[in-house]
């Protein structure tokens, strides 16, 4: 029997090749030519105002966290139905951390159960787009607008995905992207902050450079460099900026297969919905970038066998997030209120195997293998 992995990394062929010219090239600490290619594609093709490479998103959040100056006890929202990171980088500087619920539909944070979490101590307002599916940002914006609040987009899984138009990543003060090997575009481990307002981008600079102001000195734009803020080792080398870049070259490819991996399956599943099974639905305002494809089953019994039955037929599905609200880390700290969407998800989701080289044989031979089970 044939094993279908959940995941598999995509390489384009070129990544050995511009990594073997970053090392030629004798320069292989950040901020070198690659870098500097991958900044202009993010600035150009999505018309982010300055885009920076960071280690990992977790880094790049963390970045947003002091550049917003995240105070002890500041109260920062976000959804709980997220990565650790979200969540983790402002409780690095301090914050109080309040959960919203996810929305009926979607995993994404519900917009309308925002305001009423809003204090005086609200700092900032963290959407994540799941799935590379938008949030509702033009009720986040006008909130933060009408509260003096900041917004940050960890848009982790929304890279080449839109808002009515509008690339995810652009719309708040400051995004947070991944290329976490598991994510559309990869470099092993890998990030960018992208810089919406730019006041905030001399800081930035600063802040990824290890508190220094050693980016403008290579700039020549002051004769020395010191430590003159806060900051840490946030940039990556030119060795993972290189195998990135080569990546971004194919970007177009590499979403134009994986939103037809995604297409087939939702045409192919379309039964399960007559059973009670819920298929992913988009907003009208919300573009698919072919991220992950879910599907929520009806309760955590009939999740973990549906998981068992395509184990044991080669196939890997996995389920996602556990909600934070209830993470051994946090439930003490939690206000107690129920989660009950975030926890419905957090039982019922199930994401299939979704990789540039899974075939149309592969995914039908999944899907039959899904409408057997719901058949027996
Ligand atoms: C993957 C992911 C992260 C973390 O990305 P890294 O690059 O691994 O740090 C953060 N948030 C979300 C929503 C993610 O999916």
């Amino acid at each position: 029997m044939k094993l279908i992995p959940f995941n598999k990394p995509y390489m384009t062929g070129q990544e050995t090749k511009y990594i073997q010219e970053a090392v030629a090239s004798g320069k292989i600490s950040g901020d070198g030519n690659f870098t500097k290619k991958c900044h202009q594609f993010f600035e150009q093709k999505y018309g982010i105002k300055k885009a920076l490479l960071t280690t990992s998103c977790t880094d790049a959040l963390e970045m947003c966290a002091i550049l917003l100056n995240i105070l002890p006890g500041d109260e920062v929202i976000m959804p709980s139905y997220t990565f650790v990171s979200t969540s983790n980088a402002f409780v690095l500087r301090g914050a109080k951390i309040v959960f919203v619920d996810s929305s009926q539909e979607h995993p994404n944070l519900d917009v309308n159960q925002i305001e009423s979490l809003i204090t005086p101590k609200t700092k900032a307002i963290v959407v994540v787009h799941y799935a590379g599916v938008a949030c509702d940002m033009d009720v986040v914006m006008a909130l933060a607008e009408k509260y003096n609040l900041k917004v940050v987009e960890d848009a982790a899984q929304a890279i080449d995905s839109f808002y009515k138009g509008r690339p995810l990543g652009t719309i708040g003060h400051l995004a947070a992207f991944s290329f976490h090997e598991t994510k559309n575009i990869i470099s092993g481990e890998g990030g960018l902050l992208a810089i919406n307002d730019l006041q905030f981008a001399a800081r930035a600079e600063i802040i990824r450079e290890k508190g220094t102001n050693r980016t403008a000195f290579f700039r020549g734009e002051v004769d020395k460099y010191g430590w003159v803020d806060i900051g840490s080792s946030f940039l990556p080398s030119e060795i993972i900026a290189a195998f990135l870049f080569a990546q971004l070259e194919n970007l177009d490819q590499i979403q134009q297969r994986r939103k037809a991996i995604w297409a087939r399956y939702h045409q192919k599943l379309q039964p399960l919905a007559l059973k009670g099974i819920q298929l992913p639905a988009l907003p009208s305002y919300a573009t698919n970038n072919g991220h992950i494809y879910f599907m929520l089953c009806k309760n955590l019994e009939q999740r973990s066998e549906l998981l068992a039955y395509l184990k044991e037929k080669g196939v890997y599905a996995v389920f996602h997030y556990l909600s934070l609200h209830s993470s051994p880390y946090f439930h003490q700290v939690h206000d107690g209120r129920p989660l009950t969407q975030s926890d419905e998800f957090t039982n019922t989701l199930l994401r299939l195997p979704l990789f540039y080289e899974l075939t149309d044989q592969e995914v039908d031979y999944i899907t039959d293998t899904l409408l057997q089970f719901f058949e027996e």
